[in-house]
């Protein structure tokens, strides 16, 4: 019986993912102290949200730009944010997240290929979307 994590992925389309490995919060600390692409980009992302509020703005001149940082874990929807304690994975283009327990349950099964990383590259990394309306 098909895993119910998988939902309505098949299981053709996350076979051979290559997949980087992080572990928040060190990721993100490393990553704010030095200001690397992975601080930009969770910068510019929050500098995104506060425009579309029109306040917080406070939030943009420290590390508080991380709480704007919410993924889910793309199989059981468990919460990923850059500030907790957690180990976690990302597609090269970020656009998928992978608790550890699904990466235990996953990785081998279907031949996920892990990738240590200090930074993101920005060429591959896609800014989430950001939109809607604020009442
Ligand atoms: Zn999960």
């Amino acid at each position: 019986m098909k895993d119910w994590r998988l939902g309505c992925i098949t299981e053709e389309s996350i076979k051979n993912l290559k997949v980087l490995h992080i572990k928040f919060p060190d990721f993100w600390q490393k990553s704010y102290n030095s200001k690397n692409n992975f601080y930009y980009y969770i910068f510019n992302e929050a500098a995104r949200h506060v425009k579309l509020f029109g306040k917080y703005e406070e939030y943009l001149s420290d590390d508080r730009c991380v709480k704007f940082f919410h993924r889910n874990c793309n199989f059981c929807m468990n919460p990923i944010s850059a500030d907790t304690n957690i180990d976690c994975y990302c597609t090269e283009d970020g656009m998928t997240w992978i608790c550890s327990d699904c990466f235990t349950d996953f990785a081998q099964k279907y031949d996920w290929k892990t990738e240590e990383i200090n930074d993101i590259v920005v060429k591959n990394f896609i800014p989430l979307e950001i939109s809607g309306t604020v009442e």
